[in-house]
């Protein structure tokens, strides 16, 4: 388990943990595992402002720009900005032609995988859990209806302060929404802040999303709890054919339309009931011009639905052919659908900047690289690309160790740099002997 953990950590991208903007949308020059590409986070920053406020429906963005460049960076950085439970969901474009299912029933699912169901459940509260008080206004004789977080781990202290903490509240002018912590000992009440009722702020104060409810000053003993699951995994768990191990499979086929239908009416009523609520998260499309004509279809009217999630495709082509056509447009993307996208560019990184990724990624993948090797990687990356050196660090690591060396030196990436091609050397080698290989 603890393996499995360890290798999601290290991913390619598990150092970018937002888009490293400040609150004016202005890129931070090193922050949240973010470097350089200053325009194109900018822009995806005002997008998601867009986003939040509601204003973007129907339209994707497409961000253009060479390889490796951070455009796939960017349309995570934007997933874990909108919330860390915000479903981020990655797909190739080649990925939608298969023998297993249709084109459209591929992008379907991929569309309810970037479509999160937040539901929420009470439960009996447990001893030792961080509990969040709920506190209404013939308590805090504030106008509306909020809850405050009490921090402590001990039950007994929950009970014991409900009765101390009306007069505390009251002493303190503590508001419905403030934040507030509590002495154990003494009882006292100090104010940390406002909270502005959304998961991701109290996981950000260490606690956990638990609520007490007060309606008139009388704590309960009820918590919610909230966990979101994707609306294709509701799919695939209510598919009589399929069964929820298809979900570890990853082996889902297809699934019947009718279901999806059921499924979007139970979860209508779940919202009506206050018991769920709607995220929708990021749908990445790399290779965006390995879709054809149909697909582009399809993805023109589904992002009409109401429920669509944030498309952000993308390409590092010129003008090239449309699939399925013989027509040729700027990205292999039809008109219609171009005229109704946000299009965002990525350049290429200098060496210094090539250089900081490098570094956190070394970081990231606990290897210990000393100036010298980060220069040289930063150098190769420059004349190659950055992800021909983002991916000689691991190898140049393996060789360290073999070495008995404690950090990679030089020598060691030399070595790494001549057992692994990059794709121009590989590209002259294959040049030069195809007529053996492949002749
Ligand atoms: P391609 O066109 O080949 O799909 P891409 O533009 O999507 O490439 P990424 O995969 O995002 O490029 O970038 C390559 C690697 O560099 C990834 O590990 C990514 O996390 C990292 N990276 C790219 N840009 C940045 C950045 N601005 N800051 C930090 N890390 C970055």
């Amino acid at each position: 388990m603890k393996d499995v953990t360890k290798m999601e950590r290290i991913g390619p991208h598990s150092h970018i943990h937002g888009l490293g903007l400040d609150a004016n949308l202005e890129p931070r020059g090193n922050s949240q595992g973010m470097i350089g590409q200053g325009k194109a986070r900018k822009a995806a920053g005002v997008i998601l402002k867009m986003v939040q406020e509601g204003r973007i429906a129907g339209r994707a963005i497409l961000i253009a720009g060479p390889p490796s460049t951070g455009k796939t960076a960017i349309a995570m950085g934007m997933a874990q900005t909108l919330g860390s439970d915000v479903p981020f969901v990655n797909l190739v474009g080649s990925e939608v032609f298969s023998l297993e299912m249709s084109k459209t029933e591929a992008l379907t699912q991929a569309f309810r995988r970037a479509i999160g169901v937040r539901i929420k459940e009470e439960t009996e509260l447990i001893e030792g859990e961080v509990v969040e008080i709920q506190v209404d206004r013939s308590v805090t004789g504030a106008t509306k209806t909020g809850r405050l977080t009490l921090k402590t781990t001990d039950m007994e202290t929950v009970y014991d302060l409900g009765s101390k903490m009306i007069d505390q509240l009251q002493k303190e002018k503590v508001l419905a929404g403030d934040v507030i912590s509590i002495d154990k000992t003494s009882g006292r009440i100090s104010k940390l802040g406002r909270s502005f009722g959304r998961a991701k702020d109290y996981d950000a104060m260490g606690a956990d999303t638990r609520f007490v409810a007060c309606p008139d000053g009388e704590l309960q003993t009820r918590k919610e709890v909230v966990h979101t699951v994707s609306l294709h995994e509701i799919d695939v768990i209510n598919s009589r054919t399929q069964g929820f191990l298809a979900l570890f499979a990853g082996d889902t086929g297809e699934i019947k339309p009718e279901l999806r239908d059921q499924i979007n009416e139970k979860v209508a009523e779940w919202r009506e009931e206050g018991k769920a609520e709607i995220v929708p998260g990021v749908l990445f499309i790399d290779e965006v011009h390995m879709l054809d004509i149909e697909c582009f279809s399809f993805l023109n009217r589904a992002l009409e639905s109401e429920m669509a999630p944030l498309v952000v495709m993308a390409s590092n082509r010129g003008i090239t052919r449309i699939r399925g056509t013989k027509y040729k447009s700027p990205h292999g993307i039809p008109g219609d659908l171009l005229d109704r996208m946000l299009i965002i560019s990525t350049s290429k990184y200098s060496e210094d900047e090539i250089k900081e990724i490098v570094k956190i990624r070394g970081d990231e993948e606990d290897v210990k690289l000393g100036p010298d090797s980060l220069e040289l990687l930063a150098t190769m990356g420059g004349q190659t690309s950055l992800r021909y050196a983002l991916n000689l660090i691991a190898p140049s690591q393996q060789i360290a160790i073999r070495r008995k060396n404690t950090q990679v030196e030089v020598d060691d990436i030399r070595l790494a740099y001549k057992y692994f091609l990059d794709v121009d050397r590989s590209a002259s080698y294959a040049r030069e002997t195809s007529g053996m290989m492949f002749g």
